[in-house]
């Protein structure tokens, strides 16, 4: 039989959906650019009848049947796109979320509300540096600083090699949450772990693919969030912020740990599927 762009596609996602995969045709998809080269899912649409060769079929079964032994299309492309741009990703680092946009997003708005010139910002565990180059790319302060924290090297290569592909000034620092930021700062961003140790509702795939260090944030999930939240209080200038996101059903706890920080103001944001999700505080100027 003689495959077609579509006729695969409609086939591999069966075999992803009977597998349990919950994205099989948006995978199905993606993998099918990554076989042939294309870097964008408009050319699957443009491309539904064009021929496959045995080469390229043997090529686009290889990835499928690493999807559907559960492997994260982040990991088999390399890539995800996050805040409308591309980013590098390999085992080791965490995938980049939607939820996150929010954090982004938010900070984003914040950081043009008050700041004009000159601003220092850190982004804590910075991963695949997906959050401090997000803002980077999209704020408008002169003479701004920004810095991205990790304590994974592969993270900070990774980061690194974004912070040049998308053309952004960032300084990566191996440290400890803030531990070896010197200096003051103005803003601290961070989507630290926080997914509390044994909490059977992780999805299997994520526990068994995803880096442990990036995910879970001690028994309560929480340990993390408040060392961070006193470290910045202390490093932070006056009228500077955090921003943070937590997890589902956190949201009262953080407000607590913020508070006896020291932080007041506190704003909290809802993602797109209406669950609170983002943390900000603020230090008194
Ligand atoms: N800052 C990165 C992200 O949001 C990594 C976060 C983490 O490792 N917990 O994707």
């Amino acid at each position: 039989m003689k495959w077609t762009v579509l006729s695969l596609v409609r086939r591999a996602s069966e075999i992803l959906s009977e597998r349990g995969i919950k994205t099989p045709r948006l995978d199905a998809e993606i993998l099918m650019c990554h076989a042939l080269g294309w870097d964008n899912r408009v050319k699957v649409y443009t491309n539904y009848d064009r021929p496959l060769t045995e080469e390229e079929v043997e090529r686009y079964r290889r990835l499928i049947s690493r999807r559907a032994k559960g492997e994260p299309v982040a990991y088999i492309v390399g890539y995800k796109d996050f805040y409308g741009l591309r980013f590098k990703v390999r085992k080791g680092v965490l995938i980049p979320r939607p939820e996150t946009e929010i954090l982004v997003e938010k900070t984003v708005d914040e950081i043009g509300r008050r700041y004009r010139e000159s601003l220092t910002l850190v982004d804590v565990g910075t991963g695949s540096g997906c959050i401090v180059i997000s803002i980077c790319r999209n704020v408008d302060v002169k003479g701004a600083r920004f810095i991205g924290t990790d304590i994974s090297d592969v993270s900070l290569e990774v980061a690194r090699e974004n912070a040049e592909e998308l053309g952004c000034r960032v300084d990566f620092i191996k440290s400890d949450l803030l531990e070896g930021v010197k200096g003051e700062m103005d803003v601290v961003v961070s989507n630290p772990p926080y997914i509390p140790l044994g909490d059977r509702k992780v999805e299997e795939n994520v526990v068994k693919y995803e880096p442990h260090p990036a995910l879970f944030g001690g028994r309560t999930g929480l340990e993390l969030i408040e060392r961070l939240s006193f470290q910045a209080y202390r490093k932070l200038r006056r009228g500077g912020f955090i921003s943070l996101e937590f997890g589902i059903g956190q949201s009262g706890r953080v407000v607590e740990i913020l508070k006896k920080a020291g932080f007041s103001g506190i704003k909290i944001f809802k993602d797109l599927s209406g669950i609170e999700r983002v943390a900000m505080g603020f230090k008194e100027s």
